[in-house]
């Protein structure tokens, strides 16, 4: 068949999304992204910036650790506007962490990712302001995203091969089947309060936090757990790499130095709402002080500001232990398969970091559907430049 007038909606203008739309329309679909507010509004456009090289996922979680050591390795090829590669370390504060040492380089070692204890005397000529107890430190492939600029460098590819039409400030507020495939989807305008029905052929579920609500409208229910966590900012760079504590993922436990600030992260909690309008007070205090321990000097400079994000973890949970302990991986879902619906997936899970390898695993599945051979080709081309979203035809008015 031919797939030049296949028209597929995507819902969500995340990284997930937009990275999506970019590959399909590199394959020659027509795209319509919809966007209930302005593009990375969501998840996206929140998170500390840390471009994962999978060293913190090594121990409990290998596939997707292997999975971001990849794709950081590719996005530092492809977006290089985006992306600090300013490295990471780990560092061991007390014994247990100590402990946690051996197993954890074994584990990067074994999920292809090059960790390697240096000596502290380097640590510190690499880290001038790191607390001078620190017994151990490993070097990471780690590095620095600008979510926004990154996301929007793959909306302007999009927009560069003329199949993609972007429709922000527009929600998705019903999914219509008949049957068993859906025809259309009604959007609101929150601009003009205007409605509209957008047919297409095939729908794709791109919400993050957001996916399990976006799937409701279709009668579905998908098993992702929206868990959000608090990160907080000074106004000083206090160190030129990523820096986390050498031990189990937890609570406040990674440094990322995001242009001429300093970012702390994150806590983690359970919510129903993927909509975070609050940061939890007793969040402040504990992100500053665990900041304190790994830079003494953190207390000396002046309090940015606080957010919150939900993560789109995909899996059920009981309680906060449970939500702690699912995956980062992501996961493709073909509602055929799953609720007998025919053109519809949903696309779940996974980090800012697998963006464009999310994009290319639920393009593949679509032309597998319908039986295309089109391979995916973001993974060799260098996207163009983030401005150029706005030279591309993208006014900033929602279409
Ligand atoms: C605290 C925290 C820290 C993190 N730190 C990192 C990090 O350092 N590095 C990293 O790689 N990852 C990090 N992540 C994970 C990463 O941020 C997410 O995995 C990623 O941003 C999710 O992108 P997404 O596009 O799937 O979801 P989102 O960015 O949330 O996009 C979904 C979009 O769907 C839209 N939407 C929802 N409903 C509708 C509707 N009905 N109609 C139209 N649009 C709709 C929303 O407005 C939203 O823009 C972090 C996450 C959190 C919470």
């Amino acid at each position: 068949m031919t797939h030049n007038n296949y028209h597929v909606v995507i819902i969500g203008g995340g990284g997930t999304g937009i990275a999506t739309m970019y590959d399909l329309c590199l394959r020659g679909f027509k795209v319509t992204l919809i966007e209930k507010g302005e593009l990375t509004s969501g998840t996206t456009g929140r998170h500390h910036g840390q471009l994962h090289c999978g060293a913190r996922y090594a121990m409990g979680d290998k596939n997707i650790a292997k999975e971001c050591m990849e794709e950081s390795a590719i996005l530092r090829k492809i977006a290089p506007n985006a992306i600090e590669y300013n490295m990471g370390m780990f560092v061991a504060l007390s014994d247990d962490d100590m402990q946690y040492k051996e197993n954890f380089i074994q584990s990067c070692l074994n999920a292809g990712i090059p960790a390697k204890e240096i000596p502290t005397s380097l640590a510190f000529e690499y880290e001038k302001n790191l607390n001078q107890n620190i017994k151990a430190s490993v070097l990471v492939p780690d590095g620095t995203i600008d979510p926004w600029r990154l996301a929007i460098s793959f909306a302007a590819g999009a927009l560069k091969t003329g199949n993609a039409t972007i429709k922000t400030y527009h929600q998705v507020i019903s999914i219509n089947k008949k049957s068993n495939n859906i025809e259309s989807v009604t959007v609101i305008n929150h601009i003009t309060n205007k409605k509209e029905i957008i047919k297409a052929d095939a729908f794709i579920n791109a919400g993050g936090p957001f996916s399990g609500n976006i799937a409701k409208l279709a009668d579905i229910d998908i098993p992702v757990s929206p868990s959000p966590g608090t990160m907080l900012a000074i106004k000083k760079r206090i160190s030129n790499m990523v820096v986390s504590r050498l031990h189990k993922a937890g609570d406040g436990d990674i440094v990322v130095p995001q242009r001429q600030l300093t970012i702390i992260g994150s806590t983690q909690w359970i919510s129903d709402n993927p909509d975070i309008n609050r940061v939890p007070q007793k969040d402040i205090e504990f992100l500053t002080n665990a900041a304190i321990e790994i830079f003494p000097c953190f207390k000396d400079y002046e309090y940015h500001t606080a957010w919150a994000a939900a993560r789109p973890l995909y899996g059920k949970h009981n309680n906060s232990e449970e939500v702690r302990n699912l995956s980062r991986d992501f996961e493709a879902i073909d509602h055929e398969q799953t609720d007998n619906i025919k053109n519809m997936i949903s696309i779940v899970g996974g980090k800012a970091t697998t963006l464009r390898g999310m994009g290319e695993v639920v393009s593949d599945l679509l032309c597998k559907k319908i039986s295309l051979d089109i391979k995916g080709k973001t993974s060799e081309i260098i996207l163009p430049h983030y401005r150029e979203y706005y030279r591309g035809g993208y006014n900033g008015q929602s279409n």
